[in-house]
């Protein structure tokens, strides 16, 4: 592989580990621990009844945001409900109690016996004045108390870290509750203790029908033999129509940023490219071509906690990328991007959902920027959508005749839009002649995700399809297809997909069958 370089363009009290005066690894490497709730024990200290499946997806969301940045090869797994408060051998058991100690106020603890019996215990009230804390299962309104971003911290302690405050991190306690996270300190504390996992080989599904069916597109990267070719995050990849290639690009299990070229069947390691240096994201990336010659690829720079939005621009058939002048912008989630014609120019559009620790009023709302020349300048970071607040990343996808589709994953709020955690949502999009992006019709979503979903566009058929990756204990594939003007219909859910990475979807019209031109889905599993 030849190596490139970029050219340059309310502190809350939560526990400790009793028992631990130092990260230590605790369930086996190569281990899934059963995690189990104790859901009899929230409804006896005051949890709503109501909350029972709200609270279940708060525990798997965030050891799902875990295993995807983390990246580290322990990786707990929901096992069901169970009456025990204490775990058995491989087991993480989450109950309620009433309180803690005064002298020790806490909202949350995790207990148990090293190395593989972890209890996490959530405390229903302030132990010194008896108020229940003011817990949420959705995202936070102030004053409300993230349980997500709680059972992240804990979850963690589970798996072996104790505190620290040397570099951010989420051990250390929140200056406020998010959903994002872990950071820096979280990922090289982990790291220290686990080895990486490196079992998620890259592997694609292709579709000629526009998402009436998937069949698996075998291809070299799959069966390569290096750890390089491996991923725990969203895959990226973009057409060239005219010669029928693909770029493919993701990120290493040590979060190098990497591509390579092919035809979508055969990729020849000579093709094959890895940045050594940065921007080394921690989450997923997304890339769009213009079919022509022109690539643009977007990431968030992990070398510090910046969180910055960062696009990348090719224009010898990603032989080679330079750093656009990107505007400042901040997410800890997977971005999108997409092209379409606005006014006879070319646009390219990027979406992200805000992530400010400064302001959390706009964090969790889509921001967008355009450029219409090539990303040598971008119109000003602007909110997309003011009602929608984002749990992951967002995507999006264009046609020529300037239709835009975003698509999400919903976090919900508390009392307000409860039925709304976990639930798909897709809108559509205008972008105006200054480059500003507005939000058009929702479509109202049933189905589920944990992560981001993403889209394609179809043009024999005039369809966007879109791909997810099912709250099922599988977690499994799915796609959905809308005309323009529509909304997702025609569920179809894709046998033997089993994925640990949301989905990344790439049209190529540059192969096609009598049925229609070629969609791919690129996904991570073993
Ligand atoms: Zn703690």
């Amino acid at each position: 592989m030849r190596m490139r370089t970029l050219a340059a363009a309310a502190l809350l009290a939560l526990t400790s580990l009793p028992a631990a005066a130092q990260d230590r690894t605790t369930y086996s490497e190569g281990s899934r621990p059963r995690v189990l709730i104790n859901w009899r024990s929230f409804e006896a200290n005051g949890f709503p009844a109501a909350w029972k499946d709200p609270i279940t997806n708060v525990v798997i969301n965030a050891y799902t945001r875990l295993n995807l940045v983390l990246g580290v090869d322990v990786r707990p797994q929901f096992f069901g409900d169970t009456d025990k408060v204490d775990a058995g051998s491989g087991e993480i058991v989450i109950s309620a109690n009433e309180k803690h100690a005064c002298a020790d106020n806490r909202l949350a603890s995790t207990f148990g016996f090293f190395p593989d019996r972890l209890i996490i215990i959530i405390h229903a009230k302030n132990a010194c004045d008896l108020t229940p804390w003011n817990w949420t299962p959705f995202w936070p309104n102030p004053g409300e108390i993230s349980l997500h971003a709680v059972m992240m911290h804990e979850l963690q302690h589970t798996i072996g870290l104790d505190h620290s405050s040397a570099t951010k991190n989420i051990m250390g306690g929140y200056a406020w509750t998010s959903h994002y996270g872990p950071w820096s300190g979280d990922i090289t504390d982990i790291r220290a203790i686990y080895r990486l996992r490196t079992d998620d080989r890259l592997r694609q599904l292709a579709t000629y029908n526009g998402g009436t069916s998937w069949s698996t597109l075998t291809n070299d990267i799959t069966s390569f033999g290096s750890t390089f070719a491996r991923t725990t995050n969203k895959i990226a990849a973009a057409g060239n129509t005219s010669t029928g290639d693909y770029v493919v690009g993701w990120t290493t299990p040590g979060n190098n940023l990497t591509w390579i070229r092919g035809d979508g069947v055969s990729f020849d390691p000579a093709n094959w490219f890895l940045y050594s240096v940065h921007p080394r994201p921690r989450y997923g990336t997304a890339m769009v071509s213009d079919h022509r010659g022109t690539w643009m690829w977007v990431m968030v720079d992990g070398r510090n906690d910046d969180n910055r939005v960062r696009v990348i621009r090719s224009r010898d058939n990603a032989a080679s990328w330079a750093y656009t002048s990107f505007p400042a912008a901040t997410t800890a989630a997977t971005p999108g991007i997409a092209t379409t014609v606005i006014g006879g120019r070319r646009a390219w559009i990027v979406l992200w959902v805000n992530y400010d620790e400064s302001n959390q009023n706009e964090t969790g709302y889509i921001y967008a920027a355009v450029s219409f020349n090539e990303g040598d300048s971008w119109s000003a970071p602007h909110r997309v959508d003011g009602f929608y607040r984002v749990h992951d990343g967002v995507s999006i996808e264009a046609n020529d005749a300037g239709q835009c589709w975003y698509s999400f994953v919903w976090a919900g709020e508390k009392g307000i839009w409860d039925y709304g955690q976990n639930k798909l949502r897709t809108r559509a999009c205008t972008i105006s002649p200054a480059g500003i992006v507005t939000a058009g019709a929702a479509c109202i979503q049933s189905q589920h995700s944990r992560v981001a979903p993403d889209l394609a566009w179809h043009t024999d058929t005039g369809t966007f399809v879109q791909g997810f990756r099912e709250q099922n204990f599988a977690t499994s594939l799915d796609s959905m297809r809308m005309g323009a003007g529509g909304c997702p219909a025609g569920f179809l859910h894709i046998g033997g997909s089993t994925s640990h990475v949301g989905p990344g979807m790439a049209p190529n019209p540059g192969w096609s069958t009598p049925a229609g031109s070629e969609i791919v889905m690129w996904f991570a599993r073993e």
